[in-house]
């Protein structure tokens, strides 16, 4: 074959709590993700010529070594060194329709199709833990968007244990066109604020995860009991995110009064997410929502909860 196509979903979190620092300076998290239905496109194609290409039809994504998809190929050249020479190189292209910069890891989801579809391009013939190893090298989102579905994901966030996938349920993503929060702001932020709560990683992390798993979340989440879920819903970063940002703090009171089972913010934001328990549900707070809230303003999608992040389209 010369060339895959795969749909590669953004993720939002269901839960997460920062833990404390850790020696390499990352936080230490514990954290569900989960996949949703909203995808960007990505294809890796052969090329004659033994480089890498990037195409994306996204204005404010770079098309140069610095995308992370860019940085997925070149990650697997440098381990590989002849595979370039015996298969050939790589043009990728991506067709955006996750927002960028949304807390929704797009960028992660792109990096992890392309080391998924440069295995099947270049035949390197990676197990699914190899891939997650190299994916952590990248970055902390990309080895649970090569596991998809629902997990917890513990460390800097690349530790993944996958859970039994969330049938059924749907959600509303809300976030303004104009809005945008950097993750390391968000995290800066949190520490300048809440270092003080900071536990002792090398002895907490474990208490933490073992917590999360004996948590109602986790009871929510094996019952797939969506209202339980809803209840449950976390996210430490609001602390820091929604005090600075009023805007997103009256959406989402806005969003949290429209009849879903639940309102978070995604990651470090500013995406904010409503569950519900069925498609005609999120689309009537779509609607809800169009009365508050212009398209230019404000930006939604209904999107199914997936079992899987990555699918191959086309080859
Ligand atoms: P996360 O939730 O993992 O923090 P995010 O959803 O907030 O990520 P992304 O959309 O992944 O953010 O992009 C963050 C920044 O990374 C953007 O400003 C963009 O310029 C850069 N970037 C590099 N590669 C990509 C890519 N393939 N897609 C989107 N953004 C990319």
């Amino acid at each position: 074959m010369d060339s895959y196509s795969l749909s590669a979903a953004a993720k939002i979190n269901l839960y997460l709590e920062i833990v404390g620092d850790r020696p390499d300076g990352y936080h230490e998290l514990v954290m569900v993700m989960q996949s949703v239905g909203l995808a960007d496109r990505v294809t890796v194609r052969r090329l004659g010529a033994h480089e890498i290409r990037l195409r994306c039809d996204h204005p404010e994504v770079p098309s140069d070594a610095s995308n992370l998809a860019y940085r997925a190929a070149a990650l697997l050249h440098q381990r590989f060194p002849k595979v370039m020479t015996q298969q050939g190189g790589v043009e990728i292209t991506i067709q955006k329709n996750i927002p960028v910069g949304a807390g929704l890891a797009g960028g992660s989801a792109n990096a992890a199709a392309v080391l998924v579809g440069l295995d099947m391009l270049w035949q390197l013939g990676l197990t699914q833990i190899e891939l997650q190893t190299l994916a952590a090298e990248l970055g902390s989102d990309i080895p649970f968007c090569i596991a998809g579905g629902t997990a917890i994901a513990t460390g800097r966030g690349e530790q993944i244990d996958t859970l039994h996938g969330l049938d059924g349920l749907y959600v509303v993503l809300a976030k303004s066109p104009t809005l945008s929060v950097s993750t390391p702001w968000a995290y800066k932020s949190y520490r300048q604020a809440f270092a003080d709560n900071y536990l002792d990683v090398a002895t907490a992390s474990q208490t933490r995860k073992a917590q999360l798993h004996a948590s109602p979340m986790m009871a929510a989440i094996a019952h797939q009991d969506g209202p339980a879920i809803g209840q449950h819903l976390y996210n430490d970063l609001e602390k820091v995110v929604l005090p600075a940002h009023p805007d997103v703090k009256a959406m989402k009171t806005t969003l949290a009064s429209c009849g879903g089972l639940g309102t978070l913010m995604s990651g470090s934001g500013p995406t904010l997410f409503t569950l519900t328990a069925s498609q005609a549900a999120a689309e009537g707070i779509v609607q809800q929502m169009r009365s508050h809230y212009s398209e230019a303003e404000l930006g939604l999608w209904v999107a199914p909860l997936l079992p899987s992040s990555l699918q191959l389209l086309e080859s």
